[in-house]
């Protein structure tokens, strides 16, 4: 993975001419192209963990997995959003951990957050590194230094219980990898994200993620159905049914916990039957409004598609729903469908569910537009990231958000966050699309271009307040799938009222009461 930017640096994407012109045209967008700063030249504060505190940490883990090298921490400093990237290619490695420390079991890990808490470490989890909303900086008073947990070297299938379609995973295991080891015996997943080559299981179920198939498999938190979890007070192991009346279900506190309650060592995921047949189609719709309605109708009577997605007029026009042929837009909305077999006999056969989605459709307004607007979203479903170097390196700062709502609110939330966006940026371009529903309700996916000014961390960091002030305002959650981190604990901590954020303190106070665990992140600390 690119130091300072998305993926594979082989990969990296010029910008094509269309974007660079709609860059300079539409956003004035006019400065040359300024690249990263070399790895080396990134400035990190000095190792504050004493010698013998880093000796400790290897009597845990061995010293081949204490890591304290200037690329070792430049890797683990920040995720991957768009103010992370551009700290990080100016050189700011001023929130990179003391040591980057790599674990080999549960009981190791228990063992170093019983040292940490002890020597009041701060203690980062690190799955992929691809959180975007600031999960992966660790602040707070008092701390003798700070740690990123690298779970990489967690990495193993545990198990397949094929009978109940049940595989049990490390959580260090890659997207691609899991994907990789299931398909041999048949089994898939079927989560997707955009961040998919990279991001691991374990940052899948602390943040809640939600993959680009969730109409078809559902969200990563559908699929979690055991977890053990090392905390610096004990182990729990949750989940021996897949559903339960024994009082609350605790594996729901675990989920999307980010990090700050404990560390998710082992995962009990649903699997499904490999998909023999897939096949995805275009349709458009004239408007944004009509093909919304559309997608309610899919959602609320089906049949639904296993990837169902719609771009409003302008993430048409751009053509971003097609990464490989950006530029080439069209009129109207695309609205992406897809179809898979999955061995679900309750979802029908391909072709089945495809007429049933077609006949809705089309009595919505549909026209269809056949495979190949499908089939080319599928090839460039997860290149659109490497364009976000590109764009930050030509002056153009590009970034993305999202929210959810009920289907009724959704209008609303969509006025709100465009209006706040255009009130703190001027005139960005905003794309938005619609890509995960349910019955009630779905998600509102942004990205958002503006021209570089001044500092542009600070330019996007007062869009961001305004919209999350927006979001909460009009009524919708602060993140379908990102989460919370440090980026919406604000947001959070009012989406869910001092009730809700005492309960939070109470639980991180219970589990983790030196407060190593990812301090700063998701919880608001407590008034002192
Ligand atoms: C280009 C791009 C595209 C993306 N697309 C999507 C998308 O389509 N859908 C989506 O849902 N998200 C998406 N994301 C966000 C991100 O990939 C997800 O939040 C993902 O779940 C993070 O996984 P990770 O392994 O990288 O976790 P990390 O980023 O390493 O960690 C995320 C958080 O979880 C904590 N954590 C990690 N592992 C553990 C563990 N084992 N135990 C306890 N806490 C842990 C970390 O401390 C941190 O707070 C995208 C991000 C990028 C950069």
């Amino acid at each position: 993975m690119l130091w300072s930017g998305w993926g594979d640096p082989a990969l990296a994407r010029e910008l094509p001419s269309e974007v660079r012109a709609l860059l300079r045209d539409f956003l004035g967008v006019r400065a040359p192209d300024v690249p990263a700063v070399g790895l080396e030249s990134v400035r990190l504060p000095p190792v504050a963990l004493p010698e013998p505190l880093l000796g400790a940490l290897a009597e845990v883990v061995g010293s081949a997995y204490v890591l304290t090298s200037h690329e070792a921490r430049v890797r683990h400093t920040r995720g991957k959003s768009t103010p992370d990237l551009l700290r990080m290619r100016a050189g700011d490695g001023s929130a990179a951990p003391d040591a980057v420390v790599l674990p080999g079991s549960h009981e190791e890990v228990a063992e170093l957050l019983r040292v940490c808490s002890a020597e009041r470490i701060a203690v980062i989890p690190f799955g992929g590194g691809t959180s975007v909303v600031g999960g992966l900086t660790a602040s707070g008073p008092g701390f003798t230094g700070v740690i990123a947990l690298d779970l990489g070297r967690l990495d193993r299938l545990l198990s397949v219980d094929l009978e109940s379609l049940v595989a049990s995973f490390e959580p260090g295991v890659r997207a691609p990898e899991a994907e990789r080891l299931l398909a041999a015996q048949g089994l898939t997943l079927g989560h997707f994200p955009q961040s998919f080559e990279y991001a691991t299981l374990g940052g899948f179920a602390a943040a809640r993620s939600s993959g680009q198939a969730s109409a078809g498999y559902g969200r990563f938190d559908d699929m979690v159905v055991g977890l053990t979890v090392a905390t610096p007070t004990g182990t729990l192991d949750l989940g021996r049914a897949p559903k339960s009346a024994a009082g609350p279900d605790l594996r729901q506190l675990v989920l999307g916990s980010e990090g700050a309650f404990g560390v998710i060592t082992s995962l009990r995921l649903r699997v499904r039957r490999a998909p023999e047949e897939r096949r995805y189609e275009g349709w458009r719709f004239g408007t944004f409004a009509e093909g919304t309605v559309a997608m309610r109708a899919l959602a609320q009577e089906g049949p639904l598609p296993t990837v169902l997605r719609l771009s409003d007029e302008t993430e048409t026009m751009i053509g971003l729903a097609k990464p490989d042929a950006l530029g080439s837009g069209g009129s109207g909305c695309l609205l992406i469908a897809g179809y898979e077999s999955a061995g679900v006999s309750s979802w029908g056969s391909v072709a089945a569910r495809q007429a049933g989605a077609a006949a809705v459709l089309t009595r919505m307004g549909g026209e269809p537009l056949g495979a190949e607007p499908g089939e080319a979203w599928e090839r460039g479903r997860f290149s659109a990231p490497y364009l976000r170097d590109s764009l930050l390196a030509a002056g153009a700062t590009v970034e993305t958000l999202e929210t959810a709502g009920f289907w009724a609110n959704l209008p609303r939330l969509y006025d709100a966050v465009r209006l706040a966006l255009a009130g703190a940026l001027g005139s960005p371009l905003v794309m938005c699309h619609i890509s995960h529903v349910y019955e009630t309700g779905a998600s509102l996916y942004f990205t958002v271009v503006v021209a570089q000014e001044g500092d542009p961390v600070a330019q996007w960091e007062r869009a961001k307040e305004a919209v999350n002030a927006a979001i909460v305002a009009a009524g919708g959650t602060i993140s379908h799938h990102h989460g919370v981190g440090r980026e919406h604990r604000e947001a959070y901590a009012a989406e869910v009222g001092a009730v809700g954020v005492s309960i939070l303190q109470a639980v991180k106070g219970r589990l983790d009461p030196a407060g190593i665990l990812n301090p700063g992140t998701l919880i608001p600390p407590p008034a002192t």
